[in-house]
């Protein structure tokens, strides 16, 4: 039996094109190599604490996800993050320093914050000032993050702003990061007002304020529960695609299937190999799309026992400071819902080089760490680890062209298509809606005749 669509990978970008084209009336097949749908989500409760193993919350300012959530019926279920508590620090010389007020990610909207500052120094401070009169110079090519930021605000506006800040969002490098798909708004605001200060200050402020983060109660798993019925998950590994007719045959555990339809919700390293009997080009184009490595690593306290304030968010490392540490988040004050009163549970982010660490190596490591930035003495009660090779797409300079060329290629492969984080966008709204467009494809293509 041919099958209308068939899905590749059940992440929230598989999910999502699965619910869109059970709105349209098509029930589509997800083929999944895991025992669970989601990818990357995946919510656990340890002694009453909520442990997200990977994503925490969603960017409010992208429409997707709640759109998604209110069709779902999970509107009640939303909360945001407790922004009146946000105080983020950054590792400086072995000393926690809270981000200065007013930074629209390093960009300065507020002068006294950026002079009060201990996080940097006169030379960058004045810097930064003088940026506010930068003229345009008209368009320029793609340039990495890197570049991009020196140019504007100096060296150490980089290691103690930019890439700290960056990792936590992409786990990558501002020297290979693409400035004009991962800061594609600044490079507007460059070609308009030179001055990326005098930009941000001239736009309009976002209207309607509202947590800067959202999640949902129980955590983000609650939406993959609610997306899970809307098609037939079954479990195992595809192992090749191949052109059949009109449409495609996909073998999976041995077994082949036909279908008019086929969306590819894989990370991109994995649509590569797939795709490669059919076309070597589009599948070197996919394995060169670079992926990065994280570790999460998640650890509770009994409140009676923990030796810290935890005034804020939590922390980030700056790359010139970091052993395996990245990040670590202060769970119960970002969140309502998520840590008993009794509790304490900070969420760690470890770098991909922590990977061939033993479980209790990496407890012992970021114990170690912990103990030096936060001075914590205090033991956890529980750790929960959750390894993720290779899942963080990374937007390298010429992004944006090498993602038109993948698409010019499928336009001569219709009834194939992609979707997910490496494509137009990680985070979670950009990867529903990127499965909201694929099904869209399916949906609005002409009836292929299959042979
Ligand atoms: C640790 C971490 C923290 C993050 N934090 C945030 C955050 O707070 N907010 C945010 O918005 N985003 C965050 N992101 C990014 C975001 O979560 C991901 O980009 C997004 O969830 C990816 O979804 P996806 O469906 O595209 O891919 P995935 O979730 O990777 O799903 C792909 C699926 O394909 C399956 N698969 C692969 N090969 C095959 C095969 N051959 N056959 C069958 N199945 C296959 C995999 O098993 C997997 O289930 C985070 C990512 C990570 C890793």
């Amino acid at each position: 039996m041919t099958q209308k669509a068939l899905i590749i990978g059940g992440g929230i970008s598989g999910l999502s094109a699965a619910y869109y084209l059970s709105k349209s009336g098509i029930r589509a097949t997800i083929l999944e190599k895991t025992p669970r749908a989601g990818g990357v989500i995946r919510t656990t409760v340890q002694q009453g604490c909520v442990l997200e193993a990977g994503p925490d919350s969603f960017i409010a300012a992208k429409p997707w996800a709640m759109d998604l959530i209110r069709e779902l019926g999970l509107a009640d279920e939303v909360i945001g993050s407790n922004d009146h508590l946000r105080v983020t620090y950054i590792l400086k010389k072995g000393h926690l320093v809270p981000l200065p007020d007013g930074l629209m990610m390093m960009v300065p909207t507020k002068i006294m914050p950026l002079v009060g500052t201990r996080l940097l120094s006169w030379g960058t401070k004045i810097r930064m000032g003088l940026e506010f009169l930068r003229r345009p110079k008209g368009p320029r090519p793609d340039r990495s993050v890197y570049d991009f930021l020196l140019d504007h605000y100096g060296q150490e506006s980089i290691d103690y702003l930019a890439e700290p800040l960056l990792a936590g969002v992409y786990g990558g490098d501002p020297r290979q990061m693409s400035v004009n798909s991962v800061l594609a708004r600044f490079v507007e605001i460059e070609s308009k007002y030179g001055s990326l200060t005098r930009g941000v200050l001239a736009a309009p402020r976002p209207k309607g304020g509202g947590s800067l983060f959202r999640t949902l109660k129980g955590g983000l798993q609650q939406l993959v529960d609610a997306l899970t019925p809307s098609a037939e998950i079954v479990e195992t590994t595809v192992e090749a695609i191949q052109r059949n007719g009109s449409g495609f045959r996909v073998r999976a555990g041995g077994n082949w299937m036909d279908a008019e339809h086929v969306i590819l919700a894989t990370p991109a390293h994995a649509a590569a190999r797939l795709v490669r009997p059919n076309h070597a080009e589009l599948a070197d184009l996919l394995a060169a799309i670079p992926y990065t490595s994280s570790i999460t690593l998640a650890l509770g306290y009994r409140k009676d026992t923990f030796d810290h304030p935890l005034n804020g968010f939590g922390f980030l490392v700056p790359q010139r400071e970091r052993k395996y540490m990245a990040a670590c988040t202060w769970v119960g004050n970002k969140f309502n819902h998520r840590v008993p009163e009794n509790m304490v549970l900070l969420r760690c982010f470890m770098g991909g080089n922590a990977l061939a660490l033993t479980d209790d190596a990496l407890v012992d490591a970021a114990r170690s760490e912990l103990s030096s930035i936060m001075r914590l003495q205090a033991a956890p009660v529980f750790s929960s680890i959750a390894r993720w090779p290779d899942s963080m797409a990374q937007y390298a300079v010429g992004h944006e062209q090498r993602v038109a060329r993948i698409e010019a290629i499928l336009e001569s492969m219709p009834g194939l298509h992609l979707a997910g984080n490496a494509y137009h966008g990680i985070g979670i709204p950009d990867c529903i809606r990127m499965g909201k467009e694929a099904a869209a494809r399916v949906t609005s293509a002409t009836p292929l005749s299959v042979a």
